[in-house]
């Protein structure tokens, strides 16, 4: 059997008619740019979040910054984030003129350690940006309670979480904004570049709007010194097509996580917790092994693509040499052992047995 981690021609062809219908009246709409598949768009993902607010934007990266952009925080203040994160979480921050403070994660379910980011909070703290990490909703409870008593914001990076939820509210909804990316492999998916913020702050999403378009909220009129970075009319004509089926697709990731938690037995491989298995949104499934070279190579004998989210963390890299220094051994471990499975919508019963027998046979 040959299954390959991840094929976006397989997981989109059931939209392959619907899209390319879709694509070709916009075409002919002649407005590509701010128009009403846009602002639809934007109703629909906005109600389905449970918030006021929907703003879509060129991309993930952009999302994050211009929500802390908007927010207006004096040059170099302090941004609270999570050293194991997609570096684009840490490069928000840094984009915004703002500095990022790297927080340890807790090792059992990878995100953000809440008892670390009191620990981490100084004068110069405005903020928390946390990451809905592989599509579990990071403890918000906690992290609003810290953030009560220090007056600070939050903010969640999304990217991974479309339709997780936390105490029933969906993530996008769990703090003072969220950012959203629908780079297509992400659980929702455009064909192209893609973001959203939302939020319920008035003040903050008519801030936004203009920053995405130039500073502008009137044509030729520039209130900020904004940034190009709108969703095209395509893409969220694309993102409107498959957004009634997002629960739908969570729903059948949520079975193949189910599987692998109580079919993969192998004592060499640790699992993702799974106190919240209804709620998140699986965007990943990362198991922990030591020795994952090898791990790797023996499934890839077997034909079963895997990746690794991610091999080498931010302050590891060369972009962040002046995080270099930083101890950071949760964040370290995490990095060296962890291995992302095939989890997709295009993955049938017989495969998913396959991938438990073979990962069992290792
Ligand atoms: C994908 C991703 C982003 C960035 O999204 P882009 O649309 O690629 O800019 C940010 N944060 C996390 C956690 C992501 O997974």
């Amino acid at each position: 059997m040959k299954i390959p981690f991840l094929s976006l021609k397989a997981t989109n062809q059931i939209y392959e008619k619907q899209i390319s219908e879709i694509v070709v009246q916009t075409i002919n709409s002649g407005w590509y740019i701010l128009g009403e598949r846009l602002q639809s768009f934007e109703s629909a993902f906005a109600q389905y979040c449970g918030v006021k607010h929907c703003i879509g934007v060129a991309n993930g990266l952009d999302a994050l910054v211009l929500l802390l952009k908007a927010s207006d925080f004096p040059a170099n203040s302090e941004v609270i984030v999570p050293a194991n994160s997609f570096i684009a979480t840490i490069l928000a921050v840094s984009n915004a003129n703002l500095s990022p403070i790297l927080v340890e994660p807790f090792l059992d379910n990878y995100l953000i350690d809440y008892q670390a980011i009191e620990k981490a909070i100084t004068p110069k703290t405005k903020a928390i940006l946390v990451t809905h990490l592989y599509g579990k909703c990071c403890d918000m409870g906690k992290i609003n309670t810290i953030v009560q008593k220090y007056q600070l914001k939050v903010f969640e990076d999304a990217a991974q979480a479309h339709g997780a939820t936390y105490m029933g509210m969906k993530a996008g909804n769990l703090s003072d904004g969220a950012g959203f990316s629908f780079y297509p492999s992400k659980n929702l998916g455009a064909m192209g570049d893609a973001g959203a913020i939302t939020t319920n702050d008035d003040a903050l999403a008519e801030r936004i709007k203009a920053l995405r378009n130039y500073g502008s909220q009137q044509k030729y009129v520039f209130d900020y010194q904004g940034f190009n970075s709108r969703l095209d009319d395509i893409q969220a004509a694309i993102l409107s097509i498959k957004l009634p089926h997002l629960d739908t697709e969570n729903q059948y990731r949520r079975s193949i996580a189910k599987r692998y938690l109580s079919e993969i037995n192998n004592p060499k491989i640790t699992l993702p917790p799974t106190d919240s298995v209804d709620e998140d949104s699986w965007h990943l499934f990362v198991v922990r092994v030591s020795e994952r070279d090898s791990f790797r190579a023996f499934l890839n004998e077997k034909g079963i693509g895997t990746d690794i989210h991610y091999p080498v963390p931010p302050h590891q890299q060369l972009a962040y040499k002046e995080f270099s220094h930083l101890s950071l051994p949760i964040t370290e471990k995490i990095h060296r052992e962890i291995v992302s499975l095939p989890l997709n919508t295009a993955l049938t019963d017989e495969e998913v047995a396959y991938i438990i027998d073979s990962i069992n046979k290792y």
